[in-house]
């Protein structure tokens, strides 16, 4: 599938943002800012709040990927990968590093849904995923994943991942975790994913529209 359909949603708004919700009570933003989406990442904590299946079901037109980073043995990766599924999530984001993701990519692609991987955390201290990380993007191909999950506060890693893969790359840590916005596209990435900077900002349209500018400024 390699994100085709978050590809469409971008050149369709002319957007490479994706919005990260870590907290339920910031659903209520995917509304007011889905005009300026790619798409939206939620995380663990709304994924089991039970708020985000309705919001999932009334903005059917919008990309929703989950962030709860699956990572267990085959078969409980595919059980979880059908629930979130059954919950109207068209991406997942697994870890590689278990090694286990061969089953739960077939399903993803048979539901015509993406399967993501995380390659590169965006904290400090990731000396595992830096030891390892050309292993967990040569993987990440074997297993056919649709894209990866590349820290922006690490952009050599992007531009590795980028010389090894033409597979889409989704940078997370912008603004808060101190990459600036458009960086990550400018070393590689194909979407930069923003949480905190726009949902924690007291004017969140705003903040949301002056990334995208950013980021317009270096794809054109
Ligand atoms: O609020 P902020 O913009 O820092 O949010 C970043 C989001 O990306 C969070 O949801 C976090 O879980 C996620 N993430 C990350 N670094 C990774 C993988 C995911 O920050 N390498």
């Amino acid at each position: 599938m390699e994100l085709e359909v978050l590809k469409e949603e971008a050149r369709r708004k002319g957007s490479r943002l994706i919005l990260a919700v870590d907290n339920p009570s910031h659903l209520s933003l995917i509304e007011k800012l889905k005009s300026l989406l790619a798409g939206v990442k939620l995380g663990t904590v709304p994924i089991i709040s039970g708020k985000a299946e309705n919001v999932i079901k009334k903005e059917r037109d919008l990309y929703f990927i989950s962030d709860m980073k699956i990572a267990d043995i085959p078969e409980i990766n595919s059980r979880i990968a059908e629930k979130l599924v059954e919950m109207g999530f068209r991406g997942m984001i697994f870890h590689l590093f278990p090694m286990s993701l061969e089953e739960s990519v077939k399903l993803l692609h048979e539901r015509g849904c993406d399967a993501i991987g995380v390659a590169m955390m965006s904290h400090r201290n990731a000396f595992i995923f830096e030891e390892n990380f050309e292993k967990l993007i040569k993987y990440g191909i074997t297993v056919d994943v649709d894209g990866f999950v590349v820290g922006a506060t690490r952009p050599e890693y992007i531009s590795r991942a980028r010389e090894m893969t033409r597979k889409p790359i989704l940078s997370p840590g912008i603004v808060k975790q101190g990459a600036m916005p458009g960086e990550a596209i400018r070393y590689g990435a194909d979407f930069e994913i923003v949480g905190r900077a726009i949902t924690e900002s007291p004017d969140p349209v705003s903040a949301a529209e002056e990334i995208v500018k950013k980021e317009r400024e270096v794809i054109c």
